[in-house]
């Protein structure tokens, strides 16, 4: 199976050219230029097995150069000791119809771990096939929870080196402390006095200075991404709708064959468009629920076919979701009209005048697919609330919204299903904000707030946040943002 961009839709590249290259030469995004189908027999199949397993079988039907051998073995190495839960992303079950799927059991506590400890060594297999000799150096500038899951699935993998850029004060103390922790041979942290664009428009100008390229060149290096619109990144998570699923169907929530539905916290539109991958491979999805926060701009969208980011943007509780543009939406449109042109003419649209209409034809489509609602931050705290009293089950604000958006829902239509709340960080990584919904008063910050957190709910903190406090900090470097090439280069030396 080949892979086309969605804004030329011709020129095939293999899937190992379409992870190294991260977006396609004219800026579009890399699409299997066909949606595998699975059965019955396959998704029974995957019901007896663990997740590595699993997540092995669904990416062979996408990556056809990596033998069955080779991804179990890469699966293993990546969903292991490094989760601390044995089934890597459990289901817990509320009622009789409604579980969440738990995604934040890896090193960094939040959903992108389950992409990201896999991609790294999708990434330097991929070179291997396509006989690369120089090291891959990885950029990254992060508003928070990227660079730090990329630093931990890049980190002492053999052939890459990794160095992240943070906003000096854009980032909260547990982010930062958590990137100047950062333990690993090949990693480097660098601060950027700066906001979160300087930070990223610093990087771009990096990846565009071909002079610096030949340098690096000559030293052996080369420069990649690892953001979220590599394909590298979007298959993995394919798999864990499959695992759901079938855990859903073990633990007697539904019957194999029946339908389940999926609610999704939604930022980038990444986890939930994987989750649309599933159904049109054949998994039995119903509805897809796309969950916003107050940055509402897809609600909008699957309401009136019009994309709009001309809007204010909010600064809210759920910060993995406070974006305006919803870069993997594109995919969705190029899968929906295999028209790389009228795609083409969307994207110029929103990077001209901010907003683009798909009409009311294709408008239908997305419907027929999606259902959106939207969440405030103060609703979102009240569900949290509300599951911790009534359920005994503690949850951060990103998955709050996606409850509270599917309970909105089911009141509306006065209909429940079997449903999948996918969860997306552990609550302790936005301590304050639970703590606040739980009716605490803390005069605490930072990593206290971790214990205190676990202090009044008993519940234990994830590992890698519990040890935060004594961890040694090895990166304090900050740079100004015309310096950062200069950093790059003492990195790459
Ligand atoms: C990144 C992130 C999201 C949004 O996921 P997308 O793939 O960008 O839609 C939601 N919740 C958390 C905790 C995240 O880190």
């Amino acid at each position: 199976m080949k892979y086309v961009s969605t804004r030329e839709g011709k020129t095939p590249v293999t899937a190992s050219q379409a992870i190294i290259r991260g977006i396609a030469p004219d800026g579009g995004l890399y699409v299997p230029q066909t949606i595998p189908a699975v059965d019955g027999d396959l998704i029974r199949a995957l019901c007896g097995m663990d997740y590595p397993a699993r997540a092995a079988a669904v990416l062979g039907l996408y990556l056809e150069e990596f033998s069955a051998g080779e991804l179990e073995a890469i699966a293993r190495e990546s969903y292991g000791a490094n989760f601390d839960a044995a089934s890597v992303a459990p289901l817990h079950v509320l009622d009789d119809e409604t579980a969440c799927l738990e995604l934040w059991h890896g090193p960094t506590c939040a959903f992108k771990d389950m992409a990201l400890q896999i991609m790294p060594r999708l990434l330097t297999a991929s070179l291997r096939k396509n006989g690369e000799r120089r090291t891959v150096s990885i950029l990254v500038a992060t508003s928070g929870d990227t660079g730090k899951a990329a630093l931990e699935g890049f980190r002492d993998v053999p052939g890459t080196r990794i160095m992240v850029f943070y906003p000096r004060d854009g980032v909260s103390q547990v982010q930062k402390l958590q990137m100047a922790t950062q333990e690993g041979g090949n990693v480097n942290v660098v601060a950027v006095d700066g906001n979160f664009d300087d930070a990223q428009t610093g990087v771009k100008k990096i990846f565009a200075d071909r002079q610096f390229e030949k340098t690096l060149d000559g030293r052996g290096y080369f420069l990649s991404s690892a953001n979220s619109i590599n394909w590298g990144r979007l298959a993995p998570q394919i798999a864990y709708y499959f695992s759901a699923y079938c855990d859903m169907v073990n633990a007697g929530l539904v019957q194999m064959g029946g339908t389940v539905d999926f609610c999704v916290p939604t930022g980038n539109f990444g986890n939930i468009l994987a989750g649309w991958y599933a159904k049109r491979m054949g998994l039995p999805v119903g509805r897809l629920l796309c969950a916003s926060n107050d940055n509402n701009v897809l609600t909008d969208f699957i309401a009136t076919g019009v994309y709009d980011k001309n809007r204010p943007f909010h600064l809210t509780n759920s910060p993995s979701m406070d974006i305006l543009v919803s870069s993997n939406l594109e995919r969705l449109l190029y899968c929906l009209t295999g028209d790389a042109g009228a795609v083409r003419g969307f994207m110029d649209a929103l990077s001209g005048e901010g907003r683009y209409d798909v009409g009311p034809a294709l408008g239908d489509m997305v419907r027929a697919e999606f259902t959106g609602g939207f969440c405030r931050d103060a609703d979102a705290k009240a569900e949290i609330g509300r599951l911790w009293r009534e359920r005994g089950y503690l949850v951060d604000t990103h998955t709050a919204v996606a409850s509270r958006v599917l309970r909105d829902a089911q009141e509306k239509e006065g209909l429940r299903r079997p449903t999948v709340v996918v969860s997306t960080a552990s609550p302790f990584k936005f301590g304050a904000a639970v703590l606040e919904a739980l009716g605490a008063v803390t005069s605490e910050t930072g990593p206290a707030l971790v214990d205190e957190l676990s202090a009044l709910t008993g519940v234990a903190a994830p590992k890698p946040l519990a040890g935060l406090g004594e961890k040694s900090v090895r990166f304090t470097k900050w740079v100004a943002k015309e310096d950062m090439e200069q950093a790059v280069s003492e990195f790459l030396a």
